[in-house]
């Protein structure tokens, strides 16, 4: 039994239309076996969110939203407040996704204003952090997941850092095929547990649930899984077929 209660999210990206996420969710629903340790989370487009919404009846099963913009109202077009997130449903908010990062160019301030953003509105923000490949080859994951950690979290209070998630991704193991092996993944997310500490306290540290993200699948989930500070995952590409998500979050113990 893992020391905390484990998520497994699934981010399915610009993927799915209305009828396509509905009906996995309630294929999901029908398959998934319910487990008292584990829940999941479902990320679908915004444009999905409310029809999903409406079919999920599993209490284990939660809404999420991939991104959104940190005020709750006016003229950015094209933008998703928390605020109607909140009133959507959703729990789960993921921020400071790499290709987020990368592709929009989002920085650590513009991730920190959303994070205390959706804190403030209750939702649960799914904190990602993670180095790129050059980043892990000059020895700098540590510096950067630090810094990235310590920016994104940059005004948060402990009772409010107690709902974070964090989502470890090394920018090289997304979308890519290429996981970073379970030792190099636990070692990461104890030192991610040892900032926190070092931000926090130790008993938040111990209660927070680290995900690993990066081409997770069926084959390498129970591996995984069965490092100890590995409370979750945030899986892209192998959560949008319900066969191969509801393995994942059925992942055994080694
Ligand atoms: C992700 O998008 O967060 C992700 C980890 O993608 P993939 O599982 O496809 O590597």
């Amino acid at each position: 039994m893992k020391a905390r209660k484990c998520l497994v999210a699934a981010n399915w990206k610009m993927h799915k239309t209305v009828e396509e996420a509905v009906n996995f969710v309630k294929e999901l629903q029908e398959k998934l076996p319910f487990r008292e340790d584990r829940e999941a989370m479902i990320a679908p487009p915004f444009t999905a969110l409310s029809a999903v919404r409406a079919v999920l009846h599993r209490k284990d099963i939660f809404l999420g939203a991939q991104n959104c913009h940190w005020e709750d109202k006016g003229a950015f077009t094209g933008e998703i407040s928390p605020m109607m997130l909140a009133d959507i449903g959703c729990s789960y908010v993921i921020l400071g996704h790499s290709e987020r990062r990368h592709i929009f160019c989002e920085t650590d301030e513009v991730v920190n204003k959303k994070v205390l953003a959706v804190l403030k509105k209750g939702l649960i923000p799914v904190l990602c952090v993670g180095e790129k490949l050059e980043e892990r080859e000059a020895g700098k994951t540590f510096d950067v997941v630090k810094d990235q950690l310590k920016r994104g979290l940059n005004g948060v209070g402990k009772e409010e850092a107690s709902r974070i998630v964090i989502a470890y991704e090394p920018v090289w193991a997304i979308g890519t095929g290429r996981t970073a092996k379970p030792h190099q993944a636990q070692e990461v997310h104890i030192f991610i547990r040892n900032v926190l500490a070092e931000l926090y306290d130790n008993a938040l540290a111990s209660s927070t649930r680290i995900l690993y993200g990066g081409s997770v699948k069926p084959e390498n989930v129970d591996e995984l899984m069965a490092e100890q500070d590995i409370d979750g995952l945030l899986v892209g590409g192998a959560s949008l077929e319900v066969d191969s998500f509801c393995r994942i979050v059925s992942y055994r113990a080694l």
